[in-house]
């Protein structure tokens, strides 16, 4: 018996040995191609010499220095290298140690930085329902996933969910894609005002949502209107993009192709690819200035953050996939793939919806499709399909569908910014 405690404790698991490019090899020499990155993860794919390299060389120097006596060179560069890049206004970088680490330290400047700025009485969040952001309590009780939440809802603090935006199931027949965007602005606007707009807080979303819905984009102009009455307000926006940003759609941060500036943008996943554990929170000046002015110190902090090993990894992740000029190519690919997937599934009979943008794409999986019929979730369809496509040497990300027939399963395809057409 194996003494870890497995994700799943009656699964057995083949054991990974190795990594090839975008394969994964197993101690029986099976390979897979990594069609998911894990989840969204390892965007260079398993094998990249320079990442290699980088970390060698800067463990041989400093593996770590702890962040309340030391800044670290990786650190303050890759803090550089991200805030050239990112939206205009995003200013200063925290570093953490994954994603859901990155939304509660976002959840927790929210909350000081209204401190800061003498509005205690800020301290309603309002999220989307079937959303994910983590499992730590913060960030789980800020999802909206009502299967990851049940059995511990007793320990979640009060967070008010809207509507997602996801076109395919809930765009009305003959609704405009803008009639729809705006009915869900007026979601929104009808919330906190029941909240009482000088009650919220932030306003929480990702862009593409990844693991719950399976790489779908808003409508165009949502994000537009949803920016301009988070300002009305003087409510914050807080961008997720630990799975789908960092190249992932094709730009390095998803928020670009919605033309919002987010207040706090969390990262994680493809920042380090998983050649180190790291995320961040991508802070702007107007929160930075109120707590350096104010008591001058964000009252957080973990062992691990700013890892020198970790800044190390991602900046060479992250120069690689700009020396190399990769984000084009995640654009090529990626509607190649939607195109393949089109041909090959798009008449499926259990295939509902194809969609996505870059190298993040979804299959919807339903039992009839005409009338978008999700599958009994009791059947496990999304574990089957996991099962088969590893047993034929394919990993792809499967997610369940909801018990109250809102979602179907679906299949999310995130691979590796260096496959060619052959993958
Ligand atoms: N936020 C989003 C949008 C995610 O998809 C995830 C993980 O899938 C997280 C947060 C949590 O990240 P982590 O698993 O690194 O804690």
């Amino acid at each position: 018996m194996s003494h870890v405690f497995h994700r799943h404790l009656q699964q057995q698991y083949p054991t990974a040995v190795g990594g090839d490019g975008p394969y994964l090899i197993d101690s029986e020499g099976h390979r897979y191609l990594d069609a998911c990155g894990g989840a969204a993860v390892s965007c260079l794919g398993h094998s990249d010499a320079e990442v290699i390299e980088a970390i060698r060389e800067q463990v041989g120097r400093l593996a770590y220095a702890h962040t309340s006596f030391f800044t670290n060179e990786p650190m303050e560069a890759l803090a550089d290298f991200l805030v050239e890049r990112a939206p205009t206004g995003l200013s200063s970088v925290y570093f953490v140690s994954g994603g859901s680490e990155a939304v509660e330290a976002a959840l927790k400047l929210a909350r000081q930085y209204f401190i800061e700025r003498g509005e205690p009485q800020r301290k309603h969040l309002i999220a989307r329902r079937q959303s994910y952001h983590g499992n730590t309590l913060g960030a789980l009780a800020t999802g909206g996933n009502a299967w990851r939440r049940q059995q511990f809802e007793p320990l979640l603090v009060e967070v008010n969910h809207v509507s997602p935006c996801y076109a395919y199931r809930d765009q009305a027949p003959g609704e405009t894609a803008e009639a729809y965007g705006e009915r869900l602005a007026a979601e929104l606007e009808a919330e906190i005002q029941s909240l009482g707009p000088e009650n919220v807080m932030a306003f929480v979303a990702e862009p593409v949502v990844g693991a719950t819905l399976g790489a779908v984009p808003s409508v165009p102009g949502y994000f537009t209107r949803v920016r301009e009455i988070c300002d009305r307000h003087g409510i914050l926006l807080i961008l997720d993009e630990v799975m789908c940003g960092m190249g992932r759609t094709g730009s390095l941060f998803a928020a670009e192709q919605e033309g919002v500036t987010p207040d706090l943008m969390t990262i994680a996943k493809g920042l380090g690819a998983g050649y180190q554990p790291i995320g961040a929170t991508l802070v702007s000046d107007s929160i930075r200035q109120a707590i350096a002015e104010g008591s001058g110190f964000f009252q957080h902090g973990h062992t691990y953050i700013g890892h020198a090993t970790a800044c190390a990894a991602a900046l060479a992740v992250q120069r690689a996939i700009e020396a190399r000029d990769l984000l084009p190519r995640v654009v090529r690919l990626g509607e190649g793939l939607q195109q393949r997937l089109e041909a090959r599934f798009g008449e499926h009979p259990y295939v509902g919806d194809i969609r996505g943008r870059g190298l993040f794409r979804g299959l919807e999986l339903v039992a009839d499709r005409s009338h978008k019929t999700p599958f009994d979730p009791s059947r496990k369809v999304h574990a089957a399909v996991k099962r088969t496509a590893m047993a034929n040497g394919l990993m792809c990300y499967p997610m369940g569908g909801t018990l109250d027939g809102r979602q179907g399963d679906h299949i999310l395809l995130a691979p590796p910014f260096i496959l060619d057409e052959s993958h």
